[in-house]
């Protein structure tokens, strides 16, 4: 319904207007009845509705309204299905509807820079790319619903640790190209109705009170429409704030917030126009949720508990399978080892821990899908502390030595990770180590299924023979274990994020968390990944990783056109087969490398995934648009992304590490940039290096040459390589000064301002 939102503000009196940007409550925007605004619900997100029908608080604590919980973030993207996420997302949406909730808050498009932060299951990747298009399904298919989204928490923040007052410094290329990169995707493509800011500040500035984010980037370089609200308490001085384009303060703050915005509308220290502005902003976001409510909205739990379980047999990625031990056959005696196996981790703690509709027991849903075989089960560790039982550790040992097959349970218990606090290590609890020494020593068949919401260290990896990383799979986790272990389901999932070998192999090790309330990006744009390959650090299992149950073949990458200018697209295809025995999926990653550039980049980056079923023998040909984008990186000086001309391969693979096919073309910038302003100590090899100097400043050299010293010296030959090799880091002063008075100071000064007429 068409509304006049301005005239609706013009009726609104001073007070209105500052109540409407700050919360009624914990849960609630504020109404303004004599107007006809209603109030609003917005509600915890991202994986799950956590609905608190009394004694609301932001940390998960008290309980909430039974709702499907989904995979965590984490397994959505192992999964690297848009399609399901959008899925989730709509059955996410259409519970928001049954209970009455207007937005759902997320998801978190925060990069895994440390595999230690608390609150890495809530986030999708190391990855922007990978984390952008996940999100964009997520808010897309919520969103599709007619309920909103509020992609979070903008922006770096990366870690729990004095989350509320720490000072992430970070580089431009870093924040634009890792950082910003995984919110900006989603909120290109989805458009989400809120994005919600985060608590820390960013190079200096509350990221609550950050103009250049929230309104510079975020709404104008962007094209973002919606509104920005804070994360909860997010909220330093209200009215700097408002100003930077933060236009909702969530909770409530008792009248305080509004209460300055007031005053400094009152003294002159805020114009009318920022809180018109902002306020005409927050009608729209409650009219839409006033369009879009459905009447009669209702979900079926039966058929969302389904798309749990779909969405988790997806979200599992099968790490390693020696021997083939997996699928397991449905017959002879398993042991089923580890307290996990009855009381399931199945999502994280914090503000997205809801009350799900149902849980299922892993033991059971094994038990069940045997039918024939025998299920032994022993507990094996206490859950509540790392002490070893030995008494459970004897009954594990017995357990498994009777058995064909041991499938160990083991992972994280809640107390180890979380939102609030980070990890201090990678390691599973001692009583959890001791159990897979003690079973390794029975029973050679060990099978791992791992249930964390990041990466562990497993120094026990070769004691077992396959692991199955579990995730935190939600609810109808139990249902899809069993598929997988017994093969009625084929593994499909693959790695979000690099598991290193140790914490210390990780790029952020040296900077994390920071000292006091500053944390440096001291990596800058190696992140995961880019840091693991560029430096050739052999990972545990790598980014993109994941194995099935069958095998797939590539062959015929074909490139649209071996030489294109940055603007046009470019079509990649490749084709790939099933040749194993049992129907899978395949997920197809294309990697860019920038072959040789001017500034630093990394050893290839992820610019395109597909995820395909493929039957028997059946093969299939994907295909991947290239834009401008693929091939640029952000030039600080030029404040723009840029694409140096040059040679990029396009490499296919199955994980970052295993490239089973690539291509080379040749990218022309249609925008090459003089990236330099000529002076007399600019280098000579800076000149001969820039797109648009070069060949003039080559004349010019040779020029110069004719009568130089250093090259009557050099003469031919090797001599004149290695000066050729020192000239680049010569100033051109210094080509004055050892000119032995040929090339002068006048003729220099003549070179300096040819040079800098030219342009682009
Ligand atoms: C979290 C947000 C969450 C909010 C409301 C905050 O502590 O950081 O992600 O949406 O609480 O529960």
């Amino acid at each position: 319904m068409k509304r006049d939102l301005k005239s609706l503000v013009a009726q609104m009196t001073l007070e209105e207007k500052a109540g409407l940007c700050s919360g009624l409550d914990f849960w609630h925007l504020k109404g303004i009845e004599r107007l006809g605004i209603p109030s609003i619900m917005v509600t915890d997100g991202p994986h799950g509705l956590r609905k608190q029908a009394e004694g609301a608080d932001h940390l998960g604590l008290n309980q909430s309204v039974p709702a499907t919980c989904f995979p965590s973030a984490v397994g959505l993207a192992s999964t690297w299905n848009r399609e399901l996420i959008g899925q989730v997302g709509k059955a996410l949406g259409k519970e928001c509807q049954a209970e009455n909730v207007a937005v759902l808050l997320g998801p978190g498009a925060n990069i895994k820079r440390s595999p230690l932060c608390g609150r890495n299951f809530e986030y999708f990747s190391e990855d922007p790319f990978l984390s952008s298009e996940m999100a964009a399904s997520h808010i897309t298919g919520v969103q599709s619903q007619g309920v909103g989204t509020s992609l979070k928490h903008f922006a770096v923040n990366n870690q729990e640790h004095r989350r509320m007052s720490t000072d992430a410094i970070v580089g431009e290329r870093a924040l634009r190209e890792i950082y910003l990169a995984s919110f900006e995707g989603a909120v290109k493509k989805a458009q989400p109705w809120t994005v919600m800011c985060a608590y820390n500040k960013v190079n200096g500035e509350y990221a609550s009170e950050n103009k250049r984010l929230l309104t510079d980037i975020l709404r104008e370089e962007w094209g973002f429409e919606g509104v920005v609200v804070s994360d909860w308490g997010a909220v330093n001085e209200r009215v700097q704030a408002l100003t930077a384009g933060l236009e909702l303060e969530m909770p409530s703050s008792s009248g305080a917030g509004e209460q300055k915005i007031i005053a400094a509308i009152q003294d002159g220290t805020l114009a009318a126009e920022v809180l018109d502005q902002a306020v005409e902003r927050l009608l729209g976001l409650i009219f839409k949720a006033v369009d879009y409510k459905q009447a009669e909205a209702a979900y079926d739990q039966e058929d969302h508990h389904r798309l749990a379980r779909e969405a988790a047999c997806e979200s599992m990625v099968l790490l390693k399978n020696e021997d083939q031990l997996l699928p397991l056959a449905k017959e002879g005696t398993i042991a089923v080892i580890g307290a996990f196996a009855k009381e399931a981790r199945y999502q994280g703690g914090g503000s997205s821990h809801i009350l799900p509709t149902k849980l299922d027991n892993i033991y059971d849903e094994i038990v069940q899908a045997v039918a024939g075989a025998d299920v032994l089960y022993a507990q094996g560790y206490p859950l509540e502390h790392d002490d070893i039982d030995h008494k459970l550790i004897e009954q594990a040992k017995e357990t498994a030595g009777k058995s064909e097959a041991a499938v160990l349970f083991i992972g994280l218990p809640d107390r180890y990770e979380s939102e609030g606090y980070d990890r201090e290590h990678l390691s599973i609890p001692a009583n959890q180590l001791a159990l897979i020494e003690a079973v390794a020593s029975v029973q050679p068949n060990l099978i791992a299924v791992l249930s964390n919401g990041a990466p562990i260290e497993m120094p026990w990896l070769p004691k077992v023979k396959s692991v199955l990383e579990g995730y935190l799979g939600g609810q109808a986790l139990g249902g899809a274990i069993a598929s997988l272990l017994f093969g009625d389901a084929n593994p499909s999932g693959k790695l979000a994020e690099t598991f290193p070998v140790k914490l210390s192999d990780n790029p952020s090790y040296l900077h994390f968390p920071g000292d006091g309330d500053v944390v440096e990006y001291g990596e800058g744009i190696f992140v995961g990944y880019r840091y693991y390959d560029t430096k050739n650090i052999e990972p545990l299992f790598p980014f993109g990783h994941g194995l099935s149950y069958t095998e797939f073949s590539y062959r015929n990458l074909s490139i649209s056109s071996k030489q294109v200018r940055d603007t046009e697209p470019v079509e990649i295809s490749v084709n790939v087969k099933n040749v194993g025995a049992r129907a899978g999926k395949e997920i197809v990653q294309l990697y860019i490398k920038d072959v040789q550039s001017s500034v630093s980049r990394p050893e290839k980056e992820l610019k395109g995934f597909e995820k395909v079923h493929l039957e028997p023998g059946e093969e299939t040909k994907v295909t991947f648009t290239l834009d401008r984008r693929s091939f640029a990186y952000y030039d600080v000086s030029l404040k723009d992304w840029h694409v140096e001309a040059g040679e990029f391969k396009v490499l296919i693979g199955k994980s970052s590490r295993e490239i089973v096919i690539e291509e080379s073309l040749f990218v022309t910038s249609t925008t090459p940039v003089k990236k330099i302003r000529v002076d007399r100590n600019t280098l000579v090899g800076d000149l001969l290096a820039d797109p648009l100097l070069s060949s003039r400043a080559s004349q010019m050299l040779d020029k110069i040459n004719e009568t130089h010293p250093f090259a009557q010296m050099a003469g031919d030959g090797n001599m004149s390589d290695m000066l050729a090799a020192m000239m680049k880091y010569m100033p051109l002063r210094a080509l004055a000064n050892f000119s032995g008075g040929t090339f002068t100071e006048e003729m220099l000064e003549d070179m300096i301002a040819k040079l800098n007429e030219v342009s682009a």
